[in-house]
């Protein structure tokens, strides 16, 4: 389920500055494709389009063979999980924060997630558990303990298609590490689209398209383009 196509996709905020100029990439049901390049090129743009946040000047983004500009964004937000660079948490305990990936989810399923996302360890140091408030009023987290709660309720709504955008990103490397392992689980199976500074973190990707100036620049397997480089 959730194969996504790019077509020829076209797209600019404004008018004189084109940002994508023809993109054409599949992600195949359940596998990884993973976006890299230079800041600017334009990859966090295809994930906007991806979510709807702004729609394609020409070309055609399809999930499951479905043109986007047809699905509402409501339903679109039920097939697609986010996770991204900097995670904004409700200033609510963290049980809410999780639950708001399915409302209704059971405490034992909150307790499940919490564990692929690695946060038990985090969570049973606080004296009120789940129940912490966290946010402005409450705990401060830091960025991965954020991104933990974040991958935690992405878990918990186990949405078809995932967008990992810059997710690791504003973190030290031994937290990123830890992040990409709670990640890869997370991603198994499911169609995934990621978007990553570096050639070195998306080694597992089943494919990984360079972008340049808004245009594929290389795509490959992680080993053919070390190959060419
Ligand atoms: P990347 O993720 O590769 O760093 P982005 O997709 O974020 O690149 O941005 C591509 C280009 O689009 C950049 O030059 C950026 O300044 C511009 N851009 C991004 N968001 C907006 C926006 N909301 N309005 C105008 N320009 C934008
Ligand atoms: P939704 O229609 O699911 O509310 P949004 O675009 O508002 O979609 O949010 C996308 C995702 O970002 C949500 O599923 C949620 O995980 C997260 N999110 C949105 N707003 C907030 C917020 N204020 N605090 C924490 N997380 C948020």
């Amino acid at each position: 389920h959730g194969a996504i196509s790019f077509k020829d996709v076209h797209f600019a905020y404004d008018a004189a500055r084109p940002i994508l100029k023809g993109i054409s990439f599949e992600v195949p049901a359940g596998k990884t494709v993973a976006v890299v390049g230079p800041s600017g090129a334009g990859k966090s743009t295809l994930s906007r389009l991806l979510y709807r946040f702004y729609d394609v000047q020409s070309g055609t983004i399809t999930i499951d063979d479905q043109d986007l500009r047809t699905v509402t964004q409501k339903s679109l937000r039920k097939v697609i999980g986010m996770v991204p660079q900097d995670t904004v948490l409700f200033n609510d305990t963290i049980a809410y924060n999780i639950r708001y990936g399915r409302p209704g989810a059971s405490e034992a399923e909150v307790t499940a997630a919490a564990e692929i996302a690695q946060i038990g360890n985090f969570i049973s140091q606080l004296p009120e558990g789940f129940e912490t408030k966290v946010g402005e009023r409450g705990l401060k987290l830091s960025g991965g303990e954020k991104q933990r709660v974040a991958i935690a309720r992405t878990v918990l709504k186990a949405p078809p298609v995932l967008i990992l955008d810059e997710a690791t990103s504003a973190l030290d490397t031994t937290t990123e590490q830890e992040i990409q392992t709670a990640l890869d689980v997370v991603s198994q199976n499911r169609t995934t689209l990621v978007i990553a500074h570096r050639l070195s973190t998306v080694i597992g990707a089943d494919e990984i398209i360079v972008l340049k100036s808004g245009e594929i620049a290389e795509r490959g397997t992680h080993a053919a383009l070390l190959d060419q480089n």
